[in-house]
């Protein structure tokens, strides 16, 4: 069986971390260096803990949640590891997490009976940065001035363990890796290093970790149950294990909540609240959720489903190392905290997955290619894409706001999961060149396509407002036809890989002559298309296939622009601008073929260089650049050579 999910692995990368012994001395002038040691924090650990210790937090009670999730997770791994081990299995005993207040010695300690930790293990765990949470805060931190140092954000990102130093002077942590004959003692005063020293079996738990807090002078309002169970209700509810509290020395444990799974107990049992709390806890954001979908699959294969729509965007999202947070039990035994549950396209989805039918000891390779796990994901994409088209049927407002969210993502499915298109096109929306707000979807544009208009048409960038404003939909404005303004990455990959909607093909307006002819100008409008070129402007565009001739297909007279110049278009075969572009960043030069040059033959502009080369082609050919330069320019690109463009503006300016 392998390492349990996620963890195994990170704790390989822990281990090869900076954190070294730095005091010799203890090392050598024990009698037994086994006893007693030090060890310096990674460096970034170090960078925290001042933090923790040094600025006010307005969340401090967050380091409550932090512990008591990692009890959780310590019984989870530990229940995982006795399916496959019976000597584990006797000890692990039933789950329980203990919190005790100790007033007069002035401690909180949180206890579990979980997996525990060896030697080598607390080095790992306890001496660099474990959690991709605590990472994302140190590396947001870094970004601002220090105006608001952490003062909001730590309770967003959950800082983990570390975040106990915002209440104690001293932390000691007393573990018995399960399956183990030694105990050890963790403490820290949060200063740059910690001591690991063998601890007597009986003043250990029998099997898991005690972490005490020595609370510093002012923490005194976490020496009150209330206080505790007001904590522990706000944030961890909905936890799937039991918590006890020890409101005072030596009197009896109070159960605080059951342990019972969230997702195990019927729908109409669980608060809004119950499930924002869970979400939270799953998610490691503190929002709330946008959408929550739980539902049981009866049938062929038995499963619970418990996903959630977050409410703002993950601060990884787009991160390619980013592990989904989805979580696999099995009959209530977690079997994966990242398992591959949801198609790619759905990443943002956090869900939790307990399948009655899979058997307890399947290996993460067999999650990836069980079968039932693949049934389990196409009927979750399914749901999730249902539920969300139920959304914006239902309330458009909220809707917008997880399109604006996850719709770059939801799109790559377009693209990626053929089978999905139709659904997914269903819930798109875009911003067009009439309605920038983003909301509009295909349906509405095909059912406002103009007379004789045959394509969705559509312009691909970067940047929405220079899109908007591009020369080469002036025509298509001009003829009251709609554009999508497409600004995602993902937009140029799917949108030339789908066939069309309802029949109609999508169309770039940056490639090949623009087919409007046969689309009449709206009632009311005075636009005329361009007439025919005049012979100058016939002369012009053939001096300036000469001149340009490396850098450009072709010239021609354009009929898309109106009050602009001059644009480029990609070739009538070939990629489109944009997705050119991109091709050509990612590295792929050189094989595509170059744009051409469209120019308007009313445009004063065009009409003086027309002239003027007529009379004088030598001193026109700076004109010709520069109407080269500028449609580049208008296209978001640099000119081709920016030192001789600025020569050449300079020198136009220098003209009376
Ligand atoms: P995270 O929980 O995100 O990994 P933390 O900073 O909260 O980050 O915890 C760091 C690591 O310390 C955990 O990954 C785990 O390996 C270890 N750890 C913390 N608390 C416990 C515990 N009660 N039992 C076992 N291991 C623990
Ligand atoms: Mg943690």
């Amino acid at each position: 069986m392998l390492p349990f999910a996620g963890s195994g692995a990170r704790r390989g990368r822990r281990q090869q971390a900076e954190t070294t012994p730095v005091n010799d001395h203890a090392e050598t002038t024990t009698t037994d260096a086994a006893e007693r040691k030090d060890y310096g924090f990674q460096a970034d650990v170090a960078r925290l803990l001042e933090l923790m210790t040094h600025s006010v937090y307005s969340e401090r009670d967050i380091f409550l949640r932090e512990l008591v999730s990692n009890a959780a997770d310590a019984i989870e791994k530990l229940r995982f590891e006795a399916v496959a081990n019976e000597a584990l299995a006797a000890q692990a005993g039933a789950p329980l997490v203990a919190i005790a207040i100790d007033k007069d010695a002035r401690t909180l300690s949180v206890t579990d009976n979980g997996v525990g930790m060896s030697r080598e293990e607390l080095v790992g765990a306890l001496g660099t940065i474990a959690s991709s949470g605590t990472r994302a805060f140190l590396d947001d931190l870094a970004t601002k001035n220090g105006a608001d140092k952490g003062g909001s954000l730590i309770g967003r990102f959950g800082v983990g363990f570390y975040s106990a130093f915002m209440v104690a002077d001293r932390i000691e942590a007393a573990t018995r890796r399960a399956g183990s004959s030694e105990a050890f003692l963790w403490t820290s005063e949060g200063k740059g290093s910690f001591q690991i020293e063998p601890l007597p079996l009986d003043a250990a738990p029998a099997v898991g970790t005690r972490v005490t807090l020595h609370l510093n002078s002012e923490s005194d309002e976490f020496l009150e149950p209330y206080r505790i169970e007001q904590i522990l209700r706000e944030h961890s509810g909905a936890i799937a294990i039991p918590i006890d509290l020890v409101e005072e020395k030596g009197k009896e444990p109070r159960r605080l909540t059951d342990g019972q799974a969230l997702w195990t107990r019927p729908k109409s049992e669980v608060s809004e609240e119950d499930y924002k709390d869970f979400y939270q806890q799953i998610s490691g954001q503190f929002d709330e959720p946008a959408l929550t979908i739980h539902w049981r699959a009866e049938g062929r294969t038995e499963y619970t489903v418990l996903a959630f729509v977050p409410g703002s965007r993950p601060y990884d999202l787009f991160d390619p190392e980013r592990k989904s947070r989805s979580k696999l039990y099995v009959r209530r035994v977690l079997i994966s905290r990242d398992a591959d549950l949801l198609p790619a396209w759905l990443r943002f989805v956090r869900i939790v997955v307990d399948s009655a039918d899979l058997p307890l000891n399947v290996s993460r390779e067999m999650v990836q290619n069980n079968p039932i796990i693949g049934a389990i994901r196409k009927a979750v994409g399914a749901r999730v894409l249902k539920e969300l088209a139920d959304l914006s049927a239902n309330d458009k407002e909220k809707f917008a706001s997880v399109w604006k969210n996850f719709g770059a993502v939801i799109k790559e499915g377009l693209h990626e999961d053929p089978t999905r298109r139709d659904e997914i096109f269903a819930i798109a929306r875009f911003a067009t060149a009439q309605h920038s707000d983003g909301g509009r979807s295909l349906k509405d544009y095909v059912e406002n396509l103009r007379p004789n208009q045959t394509a969705i048409y559509y312009i691909a960038g970067d940047d929405k407002k220079r899109l908007a404003a591009s020369p080469q939909l002036e025509g298509y404005r001009a003829k009251g036809i709609d554009v999508l303004l497409l600004d995602d990455p993902v937009d140029s990959f799917w949108v030339t890989s789908a066939v069309g909607f309802d029949g109609k093909p999508f169309k770039s307006v940056t490639q090949g002559a623009a087919d409007i002819d046969a689309v009449p100008t709206p009632e009311g409008s005075a636009d005329t298309p361009p007439a025919e070129a005049s012979a100058e402007v016939a002369l012009l565009t053939a001096m300036l296939k000469e001149t340009l001739a490396d850098n450009i297909e072709d010239v021609r007279v354009s009929t898309r622009l109106r009050e602009s110049p001059a644009c480029l278009v990609a070739a009538d075969h070939g990629f489109d601008l944009q997705l050119a572009r991109m091709l050509a960043e990612s590295g792929n030069r050189g094989v595509f073929g170059k744009p051409v040059l469209e120019i308007n033959p009313r445009h004063e502009a065009v009409l003086a260089l027309a002239r003027k080369a007529k009379a004088d082609r030598t001193s026109a050919e700076d004109g010709f650049w520069l109407l080269f330069d500028t449609a580049r320019i208008a296209d978001g690109e640099a000119p081709l050579d920016a030192a001789a463009f600025a020569r050449r503006v300079t020198a136009l300016l220098a003209k009376d």
